[in-house]
């Protein structure tokens, strides 16, 4: 194992990699604390399965929130606002009537401190201060990489305020297990989730789940994204695609979710204690030029998460109290 720093870049972006003693490295970057890369040595020779720039100054250009950390609120927050203890809080509308993970300016267009904490782990650090994007209270927020000769990429989050607020923190990576992001269509995926959320026209979960069984949601046996994203059916429709909150049936750190490239032979196996994960298929990429064309359903993410919009529907997932312990773990684990 091992970790560097690689230097910073004309942009002052600070660059490490992790490597395992397998040919597997892992790039993060401090602004937004992005994955830069996950380089595998695949059967059909090195690939890159993360979405980016050759030159990772170009993160800070528009993209679609490339392989960073969300915060301080991952995924839609109906009308852009919520209460908390008795008080309103309004937030910033970038996603028509409501706001997308973290507002204006997220945890994803932040320079984080970085340091490394092991031989084969950093740890990227801030202080997201009070009334940042409209949320209370300070938060200390930090988020740990690691990678294991198992070939197992793990994420640790933890976070600390200073008064009560709101927080579901996710990565927003964006895989092809190809690594030349033409399609995922091809690739074949399993979701444990018997059960989904229901979305409404702009895409904000009402708070009411429904049963896979028999729709095209149903992920719980393996099969190929392809198979059914193009059914006729009015959620699909108004994602262009998949673009939902399953509700794992998770028992804590077990496997939620796989996927797997014919073409490469990699899998990639979700392993998370957050009781939901957001299974997107790129339906939003135009065509971004990277380090590959980032096209309409080139890429797919698969975002752990809590129950979205939970502080507008009465759920507390997203509560975190005055000087408890935030802590979530997701782990990315590739096999070749
Ligand atoms: C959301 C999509 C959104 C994408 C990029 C995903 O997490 O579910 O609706 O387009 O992020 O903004």
């Amino acid at each position: 194992m091992k970790t560097q720093y690689l230097g910073k870049t004309k942009g002052n972006i600070q660059r490490y990699l992790i490597e395992n003693d397998n040919g597997m490295s892992v790039e993060v970057i401090n602004y937004g604390a992005r994955i830069a890369s996950i380089n595998i040595p695949s059967k059909i020779g090195k690939i890159d399965v993360v979405a980016g720039y050759a030159d990772v100054d170009e993160f800070m250009g528009d993209n679609p929130y490339f392989n960073a950390v969300i915060g301080r609120v991952a995924n839609r927050i109906g009308g852009a606002k919520f209460r908390l203890d008795g008080k309103e809080y309004k937030l910033f509308k970038n996603d028509g009537n409501n706001c997308l993970h973290g507002g204006e300016e997220g945890f994803d267009r932040k320079f984080w401190q970085c340091e490394i904490v092991a031989d084969n782990a950093v740890r990227l650090s801030r202080i997201s201060v009070d009334n940042e994007e409209g949320f209370p209270a300070n938060l200390h927020v930090s988020v740990t990489y690691s990678l294991t000769n198992d070939n197992a990429f793990n994420i640790e989050y933890e976070a600390l305020s200073d008064g009560d607020t709101v927080c579901s923190l996710t990565n927003h990576a964006y895989f092809n297990l190809d690594g030349d992001f033409k399609s995922v269509r091809e690739h074949i995926v399993s979701i444990k989730a018997s059960r989904m959320t229901v979305v409404d026209g702009e895409l904000i979960p009402d708070g009411s789940v429904i049963d896979v069984k028999d729709t095209p949601f149903d992920f719980n046996t393996q099969k190929a994204i392809g198979k059914d994203i193009d059914c006729e059916n009015d959620m699909l429709k108004i994602a262009r695609g998949y673009d939902f909150n399953f509700v794992l049936d998770n028992d804590m750190h077990n496997e939620v979710a796989t996927a797997v490239s014919k073409k490469s032979g990699v899998k990639m196996s979700v392993y998370t204690d957050r009781p939901c994960m957001q299974f997107y298929t790129g339906n939003f990429l135009d065509g971004i030029e990277g380090k590959k064309t980032y096209g309409y359903q080139s890429a797919f993410c698969m975002e752990t998460q809590v129950f979205p919009n939970a502080c507008n529907i009465g759920k507390e997932d997203m509560l975190l109290k005055k000087g408890e312990k935030y802590k979530a773990s997701t782990t990315y684990k590739f096999e070749w």
